[in-house]
């Protein structure tokens, strides 16, 4: 078999190998089925039992209440950009938007399209196109409307590196979070939520399937003259089998979901988590300034670590160096620049062990 290499993507993503062999080996047929996944209908008896153990893994690793409902849904985190306020926004029209990097604002701009948009808080900062977000808001900065239809934050900053330690408090208005870099790299408290949505492809499986988790009382909202297949509670009632769904790609989260549950749940996750990302910013703050990291420390991300060197071409050299030792997709995102390591769940801890090595022996050749 080729050998595999380091794969620090901010996504679509690593995956746990254990899931790519057991997917490779029924790619050609599933045990007692003689058909793959990709070949069988969404109605049959073997996928509806695929559905069914994708959410019920959701489900035990999450904790997930019973009044909440498990959807599957297509179209990317980016739809539900537009989904959110659609089905949740009236009657009030107005919603609560915490800015805290790129992907919020994306979010912003399609709720601005439905109703009113108040700016509870933006860490936004610099002027013209060198602007950037470098940390969370503290609660204290949040201007929260109590009558807002919902508030709405991003749980993890994929682009800059920054992730909100513990939700915002936002008293009796439902908590909205795009959750599509960490779902599912530590426990979270549904309960405060009442709804969170993921792209699956930074932590959960392949591009082309998203999940949402929403409270059912939050789906009496969606209005009938919603266009059917942007409509959560159709979505709902037809247990995200309206149309015919990314069923590969929940066969996947199926399978991670089972990887997970292996490792010990979602608590096991995060101390590993919590371990890789110490190696990493240890290594930055250890470096003496040599490496720069470029979130707050008390708005670091587990899952995306971001840092800078000097200059632009010592950076060049890095990454090039870095991809020929086998370490691929450490180019920061464009509208940031540096480097970025993207270390999800599935990323090996004797990976970030290897990248340490290899950061320190660059530090000593170019320091
Ligand atoms: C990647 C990402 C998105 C965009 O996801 P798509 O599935 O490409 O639409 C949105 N939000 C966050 C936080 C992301 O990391």
């Amino acid at each position: 078999m080729e050998n595999r290499i380091y794969n620090f993507s901010a996504g679509p993503a690593v995956l746990p190998e254990e899931v790519l062999l057991e997917a490779q080996k029924d790619l050609f047929a599933l045990p007692g089925v003689g058909m793959s996944i990709l070949e069988i209908s969404h109605r049959s008896k073997t996928y509806d039992a695929i559905h069914q153990e994708a959410k019920e893994g959701l489900k035990q690793l999450l904790n997930i209440p019973d009044d909440y409902t498990i959807l599957f849904l297509q179209g990317g985190a980016s739809l539900q950009f537009s989904m959110v306020p659609l089905n949740l926004m009236p009657p009030k029209n107005k919603a609560d938007y915490i800015l805290t990097g790129s992907w919020s604002k994306k979010a912003m701009k399609e709720a601005k399209r439905v109703g009113t948009v108040n700016v509870a808080a933006t860490t936004e900062e610099g002027e013209g196109d060198k602007k950037y977000f470098k940390r969370i808001p503290k609660q204290s900065e949040l201007k929260l409307d109590p009558d807002a239809a919902y508030v709405h934050f991003t749980s993890n900053n994929t682009i800059f590196g920054t992730e909100w330690q513990t939700e915002p408090e936002v008293g009796n208005v439902p908590l909205v979070c795009d959750a599509s870099s960490d779902i599912l790299s530590k426990p979270l408290d549904i309960k405060k939520y009442g709804l969170i949505y993921a792209g699956a492809q930074k932590n959960m499986g392949p591009s082309g399937v998203t999940l949402v988790i929403i409270r059912k009382d939050l789906l009496e909202r969606s209005q009938d003259s919603l266009h059917t297949m942007l409509n959560y509670k159709i979505h709902a009632e037809n247990d995200s089998l309206y149309n015919t769904p990314n069923t590969f790609g929940i066969y996947i989260i199926k399978l991670v979901t089972k990887w997970l549950l292996g490792l010990g749940g979602l608590e096991e996750m995060f101390k590993i988590n919590k371990k890789k990302a110490q190696l990493l910013y240890d290594c930055i703050d250890q470096s003496g300034g040599f490496y720069k990291g470029h979130a707050e420390k008390d708005s670091r991300s587990l899952m995306n670590v971001t840092f800078n060197l000097a200059t632009e071409e010592l950076e060049k050299k890095l990454i090039d160096e870095a991809t020929k030792a086998g370490f691929s997709g450490l180019k920061g995102h464009r509208s940031v620049g540096g480097l970025r390591a993207s270390i999800y769940n599935a990323f090996p801890v004797k990976g970030v062990e290897a990248l340490v090595d290899f950061m320190k022996d660059f530090q000593k050749r170019n320091g």
